[in-house]
């Protein structure tokens, strides 16, 4: 992928007085007559965008894992509205749409090396969230069944619903255990009935982004307690990975052992699939090797993969369960009029296997920059990305006014992923250190909590990365924020 800077806005934020201006310009109630399309573009143009921030234009927007957007992947969504697909019932002898569906998420799984005939349930989400909650709805409907099983009942929560399947299953409860999970782990548990107590952390004290192993299986041996072990992969504050492989394997046969489900949830760490096998990049392999043993995969396509908002990927081995769980049952007029075409794969249709029943054609930009970009083309960019992420690590570590975060990343820079988290040695610069660096306006970073301190975190996650040009601009910001 070419870097074209012409597209680099300058600034990533508009100014306090440029937000304030354009939102008093929002009118206030619908106009009777409305007033018409021209004023309307004229409207949005000239008013409502110089409000916005840049964050897919710009290379230097560094907050959150934002990402941007491909121009394959930014033409296809025009394509997109243009043509107002809706892809929720496989329709064959009327539109392909169901078929790029497919085949998007079939090269998305080449990219990342996994095997798309042993991950039969693959669909896309409105994100990661809403793939976590899918995650999660296909962890409790198994869990429980395993549960009943093993004590010679048959149970479908999807069918007598969360109250009745813990009685027939007998169980006193549903944990959820992890490490350092995202927020929507939480969010999602409380969707689906668990509640967000019911997530445990299962932390090494010395490495709290990673599992106490003994721990881990001592929870999961609990009498009448079924669980969901939910990897982080990668954390989010720090871009740290939760397993390694032999981790991994571990965690497989224990929940093997005690009927668990494992989902992880590799919103960003996805793509580190798609890298070289090269020892720079061995710990990252590592990290994400727990994609091989997980029953289900939260990832993220308008993060790394760069297409617009908004677009999860889902993947999970089994596709009969999903569709106990998501079946839009009784609806005729929803059916297909005519079955598959005998040749070629089974394409479910969306709306059995997924939250939503109308949706957007989120396919096409995922097919538009797979096929652009190619896997070399992705691997560029992550590792484009990477050394971005490094430099920065190296230039922070080098210098004596910042604290490079965690303790494990300053000890070895290969940890480093897409994700660096720091903070200014000195107390009262580190208060507002994120407003002095976003001050700038030249480039976004977010802020976040580290060991009780305010800390600042760049997240790497634009296709325009130019490790040149973009450490000239850190270097200096690092800096100014120090006046
Ligand atoms: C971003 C992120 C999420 C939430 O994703 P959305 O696409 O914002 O819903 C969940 N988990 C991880 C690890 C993330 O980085």
């Amino acid at each position: 992928m070419e870097v074209n800077s012409a597209s680099v806005k300058p600034d990533v934020l508009p100014t306090a007085d440029a937000i304030a201006n354009a939102r008093s310009k929002l009118l206030m109630t619908i106009p009777d007559d409305g007033i018409g399309f021209e004023e309307a573009k004229r409207h949005l143009n000239e008013d409502i965008v110089p409000g916005l921030n840049g964050n897919s234009l710009t290379a230097n927007y560094y907050g959150f894992v934002t990402g941007g957007a491909t121009p394959a992947a930014a033409f296809a969504d025009n394509l997109v509205t243009h043509w107002d697909q809706n892809v929720q019932v496989h329709l064959p002898e009327e539109t392909i749409a169901t078929d790029v569906e497919d085949r998007a998420l079939r090269l998305l799984c080449d990219l990342i090396k996994l095997d798309p005939e042993q991950w039969s349930h693959r669909t896309f989400t409105t994100g990661a969230t809403a793939s976590n909650l899918v995650g999660l709805a296909c962890g409790r409907e198994y869990v429980i069944q395993e549960a009943a099983r093993r004590r010679g009942q048959t149970v479908a929560t999807s069918e007598v619903g969360l109250l009745e399947a813990v009685r027939a299953a007998g169980l006193d409860s549903i944990q959820i255990l992890t490490t350092v999970a995202h927020s929507s782990l939480r969010k999602s548990a409380s969707i689906v009935g668990l509640g967000r107590n019911s997530v445990q952390k299962v932390s090494r004290e010395d490495a709290p982004h990673k599992f106490d192993l003994a721990r881990l299986e001592s929870l999961l041996a609990t009498p009448c307690v079924a669980s969901i072990v939910a990897i982080s992969c990668a954390e989010v504050n720090t871009g740290l990975f939760a397993t390694d492989r032999s981790d991994g394997i571990k965690i497989r046969e224990l929940c093997d052992k005690y009927g668990a489900w494992i989902h992880v949830d590799a919103a960003f760490g996805l793509l580190a699939r798609a890298l070289p096998d090269t020892s720079e990049y061995s710990l990252l392999h590592e990290g994400v090797h727990c994609l091989e043993i997980a029953d289900s995969i939260t990832g993220d396509a308008h993060k790394l993969i760069n297409v617009p908002y908004d677009c999860g990927i889902f993947l999970s081995r089994d596709v009969q369960l999903a569709t106990r769980v998501f079946q839009n049952p009784s609806a005729a007029y929803l059916t297909p009029a005519s079955p598959s075409p005998s040749t070629g794969p089974v394409i479910q249709s969306p709306l059995n296997i997924g939250i939503e029943n109308s949706r957007r054609f989120r396919a096409l930009p995922v097919y538009s920059t797979l096929v652009a970009y190619g896997a070399k083309g992705y691997q560029g960019m992550l590792e484009r990305q990477i050394a971005l992420s490094r430099a920065i690590a190296k230039h922070i570590s080098e210098g004596n006014d910042y604290e490079l975060l965690p303790q494990i990343v300053q000890a070895n820079w290969n940890h480093v992923y897409i994700i660096v988290l720091f903070r200014a040695k000195d107390e009262t610069i580190n208060k507002n250190l994120v407003q002095r660096l976003n001050g700038t306006r030249k480039l976004y970073v977010s802020g976040t909590q580290w060991d009780g301190a305010p800390a600042a975190r760049f997240a790497v996650s634009n296709w325009q990365v130019d490790v040149e040009r973009d450490m000239t601009i850190v270097t200096l910001v690092l800096a100014d924020a120090l006046q």
